[in-house]
């Protein structure tokens, strides 16, 4: 099966002239050609590399899962998948999902274009070449006005490296199974992706890297997926922009960060289950009230968490 995934919503001239693809074609015209030489009979190797795009419409903030299915060998490469937008680019880890069966995700975040991203994926000697058109969202745009020369909060060293360290994961163990939950009960107060102005000029390099929950002071934070958790930081310890923070591994690729908490119930190193309480909601940090700020990363790009709370991303 050969998928290619093409918003149809937005109109691109020659996207099948795009997907210029694919070595098996030149591969499978070559035996075509000896076929017709000689006479014996030769079996057509099957797609040696099947991919699979999800979702089929992927926007801005979306998490694009790359499902290869691999013919059985004795000897499996594991797949690498290249991604070229028209900035950069990019390879992402695969990771095996179950016998013969690889995954990467592939992050989009408010900063990119949207626009074809042209996904290679290379493995066993094949390759594959898949255009994948990632729509345009509208994210919600807040102005904020600042007292002249106010300066905010600045990031320790070591907090920047310890954060940085987290979002960097790629444990090829996968922890969670199903649908993340929700970290807070309460309403989300800010979505993911919110863009700013500061005294009327646009941070370019500024988006919401989370959601916030409003839950009050003390109301419990649990682990919205399994995980094992990889930071535990105190403003003691200089976390003067995060606050008191965790840093949950969830395993390939996907880190789930909480932020400004009052209180902290796990240490590094513990595995924790969906829904264990992990800690409370606090205001510490560069925090202005209680609140709970959850970032999800992949591949250490900051993704829209709320479609792995509606789908399960097995
Ligand atoms: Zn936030």
């Amino acid at each position: 099966m050969t998928t290619q995934t093409v918003n149809p919503q937005h109109k691109l001239p020659n996207l099948s002239n795009f997907n210029i693809i694919n070595y098996t074609n030149k591969i499978k015209k070559t035996f075509i050609g000896i076929l017709a030489t000689i006479p014996i009979a030769i079996t057509l190797p099957v797609q040696a590399l099947e991919v699979e795009i999800i979702p089929k419409q992927p926007e801005l903030g979306d998490t694009i899962s790359v499902v290869i299915d691999v013919e059985p060998q004795e000897t499996q490469n594991i797949p690498v998948v290249t991604v070229k937008n028209q900035t950069e680019n990019n390879t992402y880890p695969a990771f095996a999902i179950a016998p013969n069966k690889y995954r990467a995700f592939i992050p989009t975040t408010p900063l990119e274009k949207p626009g074809v991203r042209t996904v290679r994926i290379t493995g066993n000697g094949q390759e594959r070449n898949l255009a994948v058109l990632v729509g345009d969202r509208d994210f919600p745009v807040q102005r904020i006005n600042l007292p002249p020369g106010k300066a905010g909060v600045k990031a320790t060293e070591y907090e920047l490296q310890r954060v940085a360290q987290l979002k960097a994961l790629q444990t090829p163990e996968k922890y969670w199974e199903r649908a993340f939950i929700a970290p807070n009960k309460a309403r989300i107060s800010t979505k993911y992706g919110v863009r700013r102005y500061y005294n009327g000029k646009f941070a370019k390099d500024y988006y919401h890297r989370g959601v916030d929950y409003a839950g009050g002071a003390g109301s419990p934070v649990v682990a919205p997926a399994a995980g094992r958790v990889a930071l535990v930081g105190t403003v003691a310890q200089g976390f003067r922009v995060h606050g008191n923070v965790i840093g949950i591994d969830h395993g390939q690729g996907v880190v789930s960060i909480f932020m400004h908490l009052s209180k902290i119930n796990v240490q590094e190193g513990d595995f924790v289950k969906a829904g264990q309480l992990i800690g409370g909601i606090g205001s510490t940090g560069a925090s202005t009230g209680p609140h709970l700020h959850w970032g999800l990363y992949v591949n250490g790009k900051s993704i829209d968490p709320i479609p792995w709370k509606s789908q399960s991303i097995d």
